[in-house]
């Protein structure tokens, strides 16, 4: 017999990069192979040249099709089998592998916000829902839209054993949150950019769209982050070490803005839960900062930081790899 699997990779579309796929029957008892697609339909490659190839970097289990098919991530290579210019993957790798004594871990949370065509889901067709203020964590046809698609969501992460730690409703209606982590890098980014496709897979079948803009509806709406909690094993046992970490993110805070993905000046206003995208601050339980020190790392004088800068619409090998380096370039090993 045979089994489906469904390679997943990302694509050259900017400013923000989107999630393709395509199906390859397999027989059984084969893994997934090196693959190919054509680049020129992708912004990966000119006509006359076309091919890139598919390098298969994590199989799961197929929550969809269920039954032996999986789901291949995929990093993107030239027929050399050099990464592509578009492969973000391959540079988080080598950090990763630089810095692995260090034993980072990452724990990101996915905000996004569901459309029902031009509007956010549950929005009226002309204006505005009420203001914000009840929809965060709510209960309630008035206040929730969407929840079928969560929860189905949520259940499929787990069959395809993806470190989900939770979802939650946010601050403007129709918008919500997972978390995947903490897990180390590359995989927290590989599972992440799963559960990314799995979310735009399943909200197809209620014709609804998934939206990582980083500021869906401009105004007094909140945007969509990607906040991205970490620590390094240093970090996990010294609350000096974690101080340490958000000043050395303070020494780096343009370069790691240019990176934390398409339209942040729009969503680092200052309001909203946010601090500026042009000053950089921590402090403890402070969620007006960019990097907050969670109440119980001050309490228990170890664990972890939050930097809340990273919009929605990041890509989490070049979030986690700005971070690992900053960090770890200037920590006592
Ligand atoms: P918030 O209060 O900011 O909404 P969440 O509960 O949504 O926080 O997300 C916090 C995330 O922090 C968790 O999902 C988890 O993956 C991550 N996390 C917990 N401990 C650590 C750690 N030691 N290192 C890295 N990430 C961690
Ligand atoms: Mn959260
Ligand atoms: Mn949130
Ligand atoms: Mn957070």
């Amino acid at each position: 017999m045979v089994y489906k699997a469904e390679y997943i990779w990302i694509d050259g579309t900017t400013p923000t990069a989107n999630l393709r796929s395509k199906t390859k029957i397999i027989p059984d008892g084969e893994q997934p192979p090196i693959w190919g697609f054509d680049g020129s339909s992708t912004q990966q490659a000119a006509g006359s040249s076309s091919d890139v190839v598919l390098n298969p970097v994590l199989v799961v289990p197929d929550p969809i099709r269920g039954g032996d098919n999986v789901l291949v991530m995929t990093e993107t290579l030239l027929p050399d089998m050099s990464p592509h210019p578009t492969n973000t993957r391959a540079a988080c790798v080598a950090v990763a592998e630089k810095y692995e004594g260090f034993d980072t871990w990452f724990g990101i949370e996915q905000e996004y916000t569901f459309f029902d065509g031009a509007k956010p889901l549950g929005w009226p067709e002309d204006g505005f829902p009420g203001p914000q203020g009840p929809y965060y964590c709510a209960v309630g046809a008035d206040v929730i839209f969407g929840r079928d698609i969560v929860e189905e969501h949520m259940d499929a992460c787990i069959e395809a054993g993806l470190h989900i730690a939770g979802i939650n409703a946010e601050v403007m209606a129709g918008q919500w949150e997972f978390q995947i982590g903490p897990v180390q890098t590359p995989r927290v980014a590989d599972e992440l950019w799963i559960a990314r496709w799995l979310l735009a897979r399943i909200a197809e079948n209620y014709d609804v769209t998934v939206s990582l803009d980083a500021k869906p509806v401009k105004g007094d709406w909140n945007g969509a982050g990607a906040h991205t909690n970490f620590s390094t094993n240093q970090m996990r046992d010294s609350y000096d070490a974690c101080v340490a970490a958000a000043e050395a993110l303070g020494t780096k805070a343009a370069e790691h803005i240019k990176g934390y993905g398409y339209g942040i000046e729009d969503r680092l206003t200052g309001l909203h839960e946010t601090a500026s995208y042009q000053q950089f601050s921590y402090g403890v339980s402070d969620r007006g900062a960019s990097i907050r020190i969670p109440w119980q790392v001050a309490r228990d004088q170890k664990g972890y930081i939050e930097d809340r800068r990273p919009n929605a619409n990041a890509d989490p090998y070049v979030t986690t790899c700005l971070i690992t380096e900053t960090v770890c370039s200037v920590a006592k090993s």
